[in-house]
């Protein structure tokens, strides 16, 4: 029998409407503090306007992405939802909310280029994710 998962949860403050934020290094941070060689992390944000991806931390590509993502669902008045924040619910519903990765050798498992990313779609505000690490 494994030991027991280890419960954790992170808080982002984002600065801009729409924003990606990379938190891998947090995320490395959590696992070491919880002495986990190899596992599962299993992340889940507590919102329904931001969503968690995998992606390359490359700035030119965060500003594509962002603004593909506004392209694809656009700020829109007519949306029924009456916060004015639609489109946010939307981009955030289609990207999801969660991401499991393996932790190996002590850390995230990921390929060269990737990186963790929280994805702002309605800020500034203050975000929580939910970091649940699973010993193998
Ligand atoms: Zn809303």
């Amino acid at each position: 029998m494994g030991a027991d998962p280890v419960l954790r949860q992170i808080a982002v403050k984002t600065r801009r409407s729409d924003e990606l934020i990379d938190l891998t290094a947090e995320i490395n941070r959590e696992i070491q503090s919880a002495g986990i060689r190899t596992g599962l992390c299993h992340l889940s944000v507590l919102h329904t306007t931001a969503a968690l991806i995998v992606n390359e931390a490359e700035p030119g590509l965060c500003e594509d992405f962002l603004a593909t993502m506004t392209r694809l669902v656009p700020v829109d008045p007519s949306y029924a939802h009456p916060d004015g924040n639609g489109h946010a619910h939307i981009k955030a519903a289609l990207l999801g909310s969660s991401q499991t990765l393996q932790i190996r050798d002590g850390v995230l498992h990921l390929g060269t280029w990737q990186s963790v990313f929280l994805v702002e779609f309605d800020g500034p505000r203050e975000r929580h994710i939910a970091v649940c690490l699973i010993p193998a």
